[in-house]
């Protein structure tokens, strides 16, 4: 570790804010991180109900594969350590439509014949989708330094990596999931196309989300995201990091055009060289800075969700009797239409967590509901008042309980609900703008959102979120932060 005499304070303990902190003690800054929670790890959370854990986040975690950048990354940080496991899963998930269930396996060659076999009619279209997931095998996010300061060489080593990604783009990144599951015949491959993902996603991410699962760089560490996040906690305090967590920041004192430091809720100032803020975006533009630093490209994407749409979701956990549940993994499936945050919901999936048996007692395991949402949704719930809100989550329990026994009539006598959550809830724990838990939708048409992380007008203040970059997820947050110290590290002439 170099000279220590240069001070950073990061604002917000989330992945982002973690990763930052633990480049900038390896690159040899003292590193303050302040979170408003009790604990770190922001939207990477789990939390207890009634002898059961609920895991919130981590449903495949990018950059698993040996031998990648973002292995390395994962690594260094702390994230996966040499003891980390990984859960034993074969599925990305399953849909049912129609009275067929189809699954698209871990195994390519096995949801190849799985789909032929369902639909010799769609076989054109299966082959050409399995072929170019196959392109994708190869495809990796950089995360050796930020994309705009990649020379030729960089981008000819990226490109000699990943040379069928291409391939990919031609075919399928002008389409969305909706256009994909469209050129399908047989119901049951429409709606596999359209389950996963928003339907206005752009295609190619989807085969890229799939191919990464099939490299098997798309695993699940055990332990889940509350135990990913407090490794790396681990890590940054075993560097010499210090976090003090409980403690909201309110403003980012900016002294003529830099970056001063930062005001605690509680009125005390701390003084820094540097500040990183890895809150979201909207927090740090709304509340810690003001919005007069907000440049046109992030007001354009904010102004307009029909090109830049968000997700959330309300969610639910059950614990239940591991042998009444015959599923496995996460299944979407159609139900009687029910209404969530005022939006009509046919299809619904639940996800159940076998292959972590620490997360329930003796024989009985955790189901999770998730039920997507949008921002008109968010509205809806912000809208409501205490006892309305708690109503509306209760009659959505209700509803979600009814379809789940139906769909599977074996749980009958044997579940407990848990737990539901909100968009709304994502707003007061994460401060995550209309509860969005990922970055901005990539449409087709659309360019993808990508800013570099700093802010027009003030020096030494840099942004480490999953917001930089869409789609954000894990990996973003994760480099986002690593980046942010790149960043840092190069005006220093330090190496990271
Ligand atoms: C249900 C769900 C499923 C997901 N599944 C996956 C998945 O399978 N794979 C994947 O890659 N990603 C997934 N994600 C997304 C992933 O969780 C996020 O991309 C990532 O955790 C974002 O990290 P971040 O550090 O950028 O932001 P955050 O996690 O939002 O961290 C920001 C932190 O700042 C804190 N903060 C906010 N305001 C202040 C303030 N004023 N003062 C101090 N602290 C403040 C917050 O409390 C928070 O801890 C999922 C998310 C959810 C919710």
């Amino acid at each position: 570790m170099g000279e220590n005499k240069k001070k950073i304070v990061i604002v917000g303990g989330g992945i982002a804010g973690l990763s930052a902190g633990i480049y900038g003690r390896l690159a040899g800054y003292e590193v303050d991180i302040y979170e408003k929670n009790p604990v770190a790890g922001g939207e990477c959370m789990g939390w207890n109900r009634r002898g059961c854990h609920i895991d919130n986040c981590i449903h495949w975690l990018t950059g698993t594969k040996p031998g990648t950048g973002l292995r390395r990354v994962w690594e260094t940080v702390g994230a996966l350590e040499e003891s980390t496991e990984f859960a034993d899963c074969d599925i990305f998930y399953t849909s049912i439509a129609g009275g067929t269930q189809v699954t698209l396996w871990k195994d390519l060659e096995k949801t190849q014949a799985e789909l032929l076999k369902i639909s010799p009619e769609d076989e054109i279209e299966i082959k050409k989708f399995v072929q170019h997931v196959r392109y994708a095998l190869k495809c990796e996010m950089p995360v050796e330094k930020p994309m705009d300061a990649m020379g030729i060489r960089d981008y000819i080593r990226m490109g000699a990596s990943m040379a069928d990604m291409p391939k990919v783009m031609k075919e399928y990144g002008s389409m969305d999931l909706k256009d994909l599951a469209g050129g399908f015949k047989h119901p049951a491959l429409k709606a596999l196309f359209t389950d996963y993902l928003p339907e206005d996603y752009v295609a190619s991410s989807f085969l890229v989300s799939y191919a990464t699962i099939v490299s098997g760089n798309g695993e699940i560490p055990k332990g889940g995201s509350l135990a990913m996040a407090n490794r790396m906690v681990k890590r940054f305090r075993n560097l010499g990091g210090k976090l003090y967590c409980s403690t909201p920041v309110s403003r980012i004192l900016i002294e003529k055009g830099k970056a001063v430091g930062i005001e605690r809720a509680d009125k005390k100032t701390v003084l820094a060289d540097y500040v990183i803020s890895a809150v979201d975006t909207m927090e740090m533009f709304g509340t810690l800075i003001g919005k007069k630093y907000m440049d046109g490209k992030w007001k354009s994407c904010y102004a307009d969700s029909e090109k830049y749409p968000l997700f959330s979701a309300v969610q639910m956990a059950f614990d239940v009797e591991a042998g009444a549940y015959e599923g496995k993994g996460t299944i979407f499936f159609p139900c009687i239409p029910f209404e969530a945050g005022g939006k009509k919901v046919e299809r619904i999936s639940v996800k159940s967590y076998e292959y972590e048996p620490g997360f329930a007692p003796a024989g009985k395991m955790v189901l999770q509901v998730n039920v997507p949402q949008f921002d008109k949704e968010y509205f809806y719930w912000t809208g409501l008042e205490g006892k309305e809100y708690k109503r509306a989550k209760e009659e959505v329990v209700k509803a979600v309980e009814e379809r789940l026994l139906a769909q599977f009539p074996g749980l009958k006598g044997h579940m407990e609900f848990l737990d539901c959550w909100t968009p709304v809830t994502y707003k007061r724990y994460c401060n995550a703008y209309h509860g969005a838990y990922m970055g901005f939708i990539t449409k087709k048409g659309v360019k993808s959102f990508r800013v570099k992380g700093t802010v027009k007008g003030v020096k030494n203040l840099y942004i480490a979120s999953q917001w930089i970059m869409a789609p954000g997820g894990l990996p973003v947050a994760v480099a986002a932060g690593k980046f942010a110290l790149w960043r840092i590290a190069r005006k220093d002439k330090r190496n990271i």
